[in-house]
């Protein structure tokens, strides 16, 4: 009985605990930085979409986190472990960016300055996650499976995705035009 329970408990220790650490500190880096830009926001708008594209994104994020855990033989309470630290990385960031702001300004008018560093957290937070998603995602699902049928599916189901999310910015362009 008690060696068959602990027969269990070693078949759940991680197989490969760095992979799982490594992209959880790249999501924190992509999470930190979005979640600077959104604290940066100052205008309804700006906030707004900002929002809506943490928003759109934030589930496929943690969905990786959990998969690439469960892939490496975390368990349940392991996982949530790197997943918790992950859910609270955007919000913490967001709000303290929002205090510096509001404490340092005052009006809530936000300086060039602020406005540069925005501009760079945002355009760093994309970039992130660009390469977290190649480097991490796509190349290790790729890879990692040797049925042809799957990998086809996979691949489908990749540009399925990249076309619903183009067809959508092409449509926010033109109803904008
Ligand atoms: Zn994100």
């Amino acid at each position: 009985m008690f060696e068959d329970s602990n027969h269990h408990q070693e078949s759940l220790k991680p197989k490969n605990i760095g992979s799982v650490v490594m992209l959880l500190v790249g999501l924190m880096i992509h999470d930190v930085s979005e979640g600077i830009s959104l604290g940066l926001c100052t205008t309804f708008d700006d906030t707004f979409q900002m929002f809506m594209a943490i928003f759109l994104h934030k589930w496929c994020e943690q969905v990786c986190q959990a998969i690439c855990g469960i892939r490496e033989g975390l368990s349940f309470k392991q996982n949530m472990a790197f997943l918790v630290p992950l859910c609270m990385a955007t919000p913490i960031a967001q709000i303290t960016a929002f205090f510096i702001i509001y404490f340092t300004t005052g009006s809530g008018e936000l300086p060039l300055t602020a406005l540069v560093v925005q501009d760079c957290f945002m355009s760093f937070a994309a970039g992130t996650f660009i390469g977290i998603m190649f480097e991490e995602v796509i190349a290790v699902e790729m890879t990692e499976s040797n049925n042809k049928k799957s990998l086809i599916f996979k691949l489908l189901t990749f540009l399925l995705g990249f076309a619903l999310i183009s067809s959508v910015s092409i449509y926010e362009w033109a109803s904008n035009k």
